[in-house]
This record gives structure tokens, sequence and C-alpha cells, in this order.
């Protein structure tokens, strides 16, 4: 694939570039007085709004429509932002060409779907105008890499990728969990893909927002999507994610960027690495000690057959004495084996009377 640099689709382009604007357009007044406040921002080059909004249900705000498309070109008229919507089909492609909005972006609930991406790639044809893919909702990178191809394949060369988070099921933290590993992979594939990240949908919440930009700074992203609302806890969509002109200025202003490109990729992609390992190995000791477990719980219940008291002084001993020389062999402290082996211990015995107890307490 052939990607055209940021600076040669938006010239004067200073690091990193902003995308800012509401989840959904909701009102000429919204957008407008959004559109002002956003425009004193200098980072912030492009407008967002979402015109026809993909809703999880039915009967919730899907969007305004077409009438939406004239006020992102009054914005575009009265303040000079580039504009952006989202497209997830032909006539949405239509429209916003015809409305003259400059750049389009593809939803994530569009990604995953090879149909729809080819249909919108087919109506782009011949057009080059700029396109934003965010990454699928579940982790697939190559469905993220097939729709970038599908707008390559038509002609486009003004790419852009757009990491928004992937929706796991752990809402803990995030609303979609960021996964930085995927669009690293993405980026390491094709090195002159920009990519963007929007912490409005991974964060979910709008006081995580600025901790999120940062990672994705840190990660050596080229720019922000952020949502940006004029009152953003009467926005009709996302609410609790919108921050407003005010804030975004803030975040911003508070950034620390990396200089030094390539030291900092190669050393968060090996930072990555090295944690995915810790991942993987911790699952191996959580994996064998529930086998332990399993075993203790099977010595528990032959104990219980022969009425034999769960906890044998001399066999602890004898055992925390071959583990320790275990540990020592394998150049692990003394005092860390023994705390680790005392606390498995404890739970030995714990599963063991509770056993025999049982036991006890049925006869
Ligand atoms: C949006 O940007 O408002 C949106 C619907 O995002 P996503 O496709 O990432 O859910
Ligand atoms: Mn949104």
């Amino acid at each position: 694939m052939d990607f055209l640099p940021l600076n040669k689709w938006l010239p004067n382009l200073k690091r990193p570039l902003v995308i800012a604007g509401p989840c959904s357009a909701e009102s000429h007044e919204q957008m407008m007085s959004t559109a002002r406040e956003i425009a004193k921002i200098p980072d912030v080059r492009i407008f967002r709004a979402g015109i026809w909004k993909p809703r999880t249900r039915p009967n919730c705000f899907e969007g305004v429509g077409e009438e939406g498309l004239k006020w992102l070109s009054d914005v575009k008229a009265e303040t000079g932002l580039l504009t952006t919507t989202e497209v997830a089909n032909t006539q949405h492609v239509e429209l916003a060409l015809k409305h003259g909005v400059d750049i389009l972006w593809i939803g994530a609930r569009t990604t995953v779907s090879p149909f729809a991406v080819q249909e919108i790639a087919d109506a782009l044809k011949g057009t080059n105008i700029p396109v934003m893919v965010k990454n699928p909702v579940n982790q697939d990178l190559a469905l993220w890499i097939g729709a970038l191809e599908r707008m390559a394949g038509a002609g486009i060369n003004k790419i852009a990728a757009i990491h928004r988070g992937f929706s796991t099921g752990d809402t803990s933290k995030y609303r979609n969990l960021p996964l930085w590993k995927i669009p690293m992979e993405l980026k390491s594939k094709f090195q002159d893909l920009p990519i963007i990240c929007d912490p409005s949908h991974i964060a979910g919440r709008r006081d995580l927002i600025s901790y999120v930009c940062q990672k994705a700074m840190d990660a050596d992203m080229e720019g922000l999507m952020v949502e940006t609302h004029i009152n953003p806890t009467k926005a009709l969509s996302d609410a609790a994610q919108q921050v407003t002109p005010e804030a975004l200025a803030a975040i911003i202003e508070g950034l620390s960027l990396r200089t030094e490109f390539g030291v900092d990729r190669n050393f968060e992609q090996e930072l990555d690495l090295l944690r995915g390992q810790v991942d993987r190995v911790d699952l191996e000791i959580l994996e064998a000690l529930k086998t332990r477990t399993d075993i203790i719980t099977k010595i528990g219940l032959a104990k219980k057959e022969k009425n034999i008291m769960p906890l044998q002084i001399q066999r602890m001993d004898e055992l925390m004495k071959k583990r320790l020389d275990l540990g020592k062999n394998l150049g692990l402290t003394e005092s860390f084996v023994k705390d680790i082996y005392d606390t498995i211990h404890s739970e030995s015995v714990r599963i063991q009377s509770q056993i025999v107890n049982d036991f006890d307490s049925k006869k």
C-alpha cells in the first residue's frame, strides 16, 4: 500500500494533529458555538461531527442526517477548519461529497464488515478524498488491514488509521481496551501509515482522556481525535466522554511530546514485547497453581478416607527445605521462595482442613 505522509495532505502540520468536535451534530447552534471555541486552539485543524450515528440500540438519537452536512459546511466557511464525518454506505459517501466534507472516516462497526467497506471503496473510486479507518470493534488486526487495503484499492493514498480501542467485555477501566500492541503492530507493518488515537471511545469517560492522549503520544502516534462539545453533559450521544473546548485546550497544553521518534518507538515496542512475555508467564504460574490445588484436594480426600491429620509438620519441613534448595539453584532469593511457599502451604492446609472438617461434621 502506498500512503502519502500526513504533512503532504495537511500542509504546515504540527504534531500532534488534533481533530475535535462533537460525537454528533445536534443543532446548528451547537455546531457553531462548539466550532468557534475549538477554532481558537491552534493545534486543532479538523472539525469532526457524526451525522449518521451507528447506535447499539434503536430509538436512541441516530443523527440529524443530511441537514447536519450544511452545518458542517457553515463551520468550515466561518472557522476555516477542515471537516470530517463518518460514512457507512454509498448514500453517505455521495451526500458527504456533495456537501464538500474534506475527510471521511469509517466507523468501528463498519470496519468489521468487508461488504460495507467494499461498498464505500467502490463509491470513493476516482475521488482520492482522505479517508480515516477506525479499528474494528473486535481485536482483529487483519480486518483493520483489510479495510485499509480496500481504500488503497480504490486509488486512495491519503489514508490514516484511527485507534479507538477494542470491545472485549472488560469495561473495568476503559470503555474499549486500548491493547496498544495492535496499533503498534500495524505501525510496524506499514511504517508510513499515520495513526491517530481516539481517546474518547477508548476511555468512555472524560477524566481519563488526558491520560490516554499522553499514552498515544508516548506510542508515537501522529494525532488525536477528541470528542468535544460546548455542553458535554447535555450531549445527545456519548455525554460521559465528551470534553469542553476549554478542557481540550488544557489537555493539549499538558501533553509532553517525545521528539526522538525512533528511539521511543523501539523502546515502547521492546517494553510491550517484554510485558507480553510477563503476561504469558503469569498465566502459566496461575495454571500451575490451579493444577497444584486440584492435586491437594485429591490428597485431602485420601486423608479423609484414612482419617489422617491435614497438617503434618515433618512433611512440611521437608517440602520447604527441598523448595528452598531448588530455588537457590535457580538463583532465586531464599526469602522470596520461603514467602511464596509459606503462602502456598497455608492454602493447602486450609483446603485439606476444610475437606477433613466436612467429613467430621457429617460423622
Ligand atoms: C464516533 O466517532 O462517534 C463513533 C461512532 O466511533 P466508533 O466508530 O469508534 O464507535
Ligand atoms: Mn461518539
